[in-house]
């Protein structure tokens, strides 16, 4: 029998700016319900990495498989470009990306943040996508906030709209970049606790943090990035309680 594609692999990705290569050749497989958390110091490339994953930037080397299926490049005179842009968006579908904040369209409800995509991208029927929108804004405990504009909820209601928001896509893996790290601290928990749960229902998801707590209790795996490559990765119990590197000893002692 077939074994069932992987929801994401990444093998040996490169990406410049100008002449500065900010990722030096990076891998990465996610298996079903894989957390994998990236840390690293500011500069070190998680960033990057995570839109080089769905293609908000464009890599110059390397391979992205989705589900099985390979993103197709061709050179240009400007350097690599998707081959198919038609490609691309279906994968983005695929991969929704959470960002650290203002992620919600602000002439918009929450409500029509969620169904927007949902009935534009994939062609849900209206009264679908809102029994769906609805549904998940219930889960992430918003519902009674569905017809509030971005600008009238907290930063914490609103990253939660977002991942609501993202979910209603479906998407085979979540990507989420520093997803609390703009919030007040009071706000972060609620945050949180809406990615552990999509993390205990077996979400696949690749998250970029600086919450340890969350990375050790979370993730499967825990890759740390410095300056564009991976200088350590493996289980939270290794990499978090008993790094081999130096370097990400001292980047995980405790900040005086
Ligand atoms: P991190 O998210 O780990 O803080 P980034 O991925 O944002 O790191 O950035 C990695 C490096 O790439 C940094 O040196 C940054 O200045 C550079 N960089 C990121 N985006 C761009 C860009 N659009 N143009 C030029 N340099 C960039
Ligand atoms: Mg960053």
């Amino acid at each position: 029998m077939a074994e069932t594609p992987l929801p994401l692999e990444v093998r040996n990705l490169r990406k410049r700016f100008g002449d500065n290569e900010v990722l030096k050749g990076l891998s990465l497989q996610a298996h079903q319900g894989d957390v994998i958390t990236l840390i690293g110091a500011s500069g070190s490339g998680k960033s990057t990495f995570l839109r080089c994953m769905n293609l908000l930037e464009q890599p110059n080397e390397g391979e992205l498989i989705v589900h099985g299926e390979p993103i197709r490049f061709k050179e240009t005179r400007h350097g690599r470009e998707p081959a198919d842009w038609k490609q691309v968006e279906r994968i983005r579908a695929k991969l929704s990306m959470v960002f650290q904040g203002f992620n919600l369209w602000a002439h918009m409800t929450l409500l029509e943040n969620v169904i927007e995509a949902p009935i534009h991208v994939l062609k849900k029927p209206r009264k679908e996508a809102i029994e769906q929108g609805r549904a998940l804004l219930d889960r992430v405990g918003l519902l009674e906030r569905a017809d509030y504009y971005p600008v009238q909820m907290s930063g914490g209601q609103q990253q939660r709209g977002a991942i609501a928001r993202a979910l209603a896509m479906d998407p085979e893996v979540m990507l989420f970049d520093e997803p609390t790290s703009a919030l007040d601290p009071e706000l972060v928990g609620d945050v949180l606790k809406v990615m552990r749960d999509l993390a205990k229902e077996g979400r696949t998801m690749i998250v970029v943090t600086h919450e340890m707590a969350f990375a050790r209790d979370v993730s499967s795996q825990v890759i740390y990035l410095h300056q564009g490559l991976v200088e350590e990765a493996g289980p939270p119990g290794e990499v978090l309680n008993n790094p081999r590197s130096e370097r990400l000893r001292q980047f995980l002692a405790p900040k005086h």
